[in-house]
């Protein structure tokens, strides 16, 4: 069994909602299927993950849009 890089916890492989940053773009990425540490909840995305990722950001065409709000601190 795999265990965690920082804590030493175990790795599950969980679906998860993913919020990913591009630049100024904010992707929420439902049911992404990630491996996380049950003990620190650090995620772990696969190269394969993290290409699918990439490749939806620069070609998606969202059915759902969420708003986001900005809270900038002075
Ligand atoms: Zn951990």
């Amino acid at each position: 069994m795999k265990v965690c890089y920082f804590c030493g916890g175990n790795i599950e492989r969980k679906k998860i909602r993913h919020i990913h940053q591009w630049g100024d773009k904010i992707i929420i990425f439902e049911n992404l299927p990630v491996e996380v540490c049950s003990q620190c909840g650090e995620k772990y995305l696969s190269p394969d993950t993290i290409e699918m990722i990439d490749k939806i950001t620069a070609t998606a065409e969202p059915k759902k849009y969420a708003r986001i709000p900005v809270i900038s601190l002075p």
